[in-house]
């Protein structure tokens, strides 16, 4: 049997994740919590880089996260379609892994895969309460649902204090050379917004989100139902 994550986040590319909450997920590892990936494709339509790379570069950033999990589901890239067959897919990835929290891309996103993503998964964590959605695998109630940023931002109702691990997240986005450096094989190359200065933005928009509480480096989620506290 699968043991329970705590956390898994879903991704539309490997590196989503790690672009928007790479601090927060390496926080939660580092602090024992069982936190995974799973990818929805293998970014197969990228410019630059082939899936086998990808892949290593992936597993590479995996283990600087400290994972407890990766997976990849195999939808088609540039083929995120709202359906019930990848809705379905989804649904069982959140049934077999129990996590506690969920988190998607935000809604809002230059990139039509990454909103495919988060419309996706938010099917997918609705369905996998419902008992009689796809009877052979348990039903499983998802506490919290969050959505990360990855090109958009947004305004922020949670913001996770990520100064001490923002080192391991720009190493963990680094391992991906094919995405983020301007540099190619045989010439096979060709400049996409990811490798002009991308990592450099990132870092600007972690100080940014970082500058409400005054902290040097924060990531910021959304929320769609209220967050829940004890005051004290
Ligand atoms: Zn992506």
């Amino acid at each position: 049997m699968t043991k329970p994550l705590d956390i898994l986040i879903f991704g539309a590319h490997p590196d989503d994740a790690e672009i928007g909450m790479g601090g927060t997920i390496y926080k939660h590892s580092a602090a024992g919590y069982r936190v995974g990936i799973c990818d929805l494709t293998y970014a197969e339509m990228s410019s630059n880089g082939t899936v086998e790379l990808r892949q290593q570069e992936a597993n590479a950033a995996s283990d600087v996260l400290k994972l407890s999990m990766r997976s990849n589901l195999g939808l088609p890239d540039r083929g995120l379609w709202i359906g019930p067959e990848n809705i379905a897919a989804i649904t069982r990835e959140i049934r077999k892994h129990k996590p506690k929290i969920v988190f998607a891309p935000y809604w809002e996103d230059r990139h039509p895969d990454h909103i495919a993503c988060s419309k996706l998964v938010q099917e997918a964590v609705f369905n996998a309460k419902l008992r009689r959605y796809e009877t052979d695998t348990p039903a499983h109630t998802v506490e919290q649902c969050y959505f990360y940023f990855i090109n958009d931002v947004a305004e922020s109702d949670l913001l996770v204090d990520i100064t001490d691990c923002h080192e391991q997240k720009m190493e963990a986005l680094r391992a991906y050379r094919t995405q983020f450096e301007a540099v190619g094989v045989n010439n096979d190359f060709v400049q996409t917004p990811l490798n002009q200065g991308y990592l450099e933005r990132v870092e600007a928009k972690d100080r940014m989100l970082g500058q409400k509480k005054m902290i040097p480096y924060a990531e910021g989620f959304v929320t769609k139902l209220p967050y829940m506290v004890n005051l004290f």
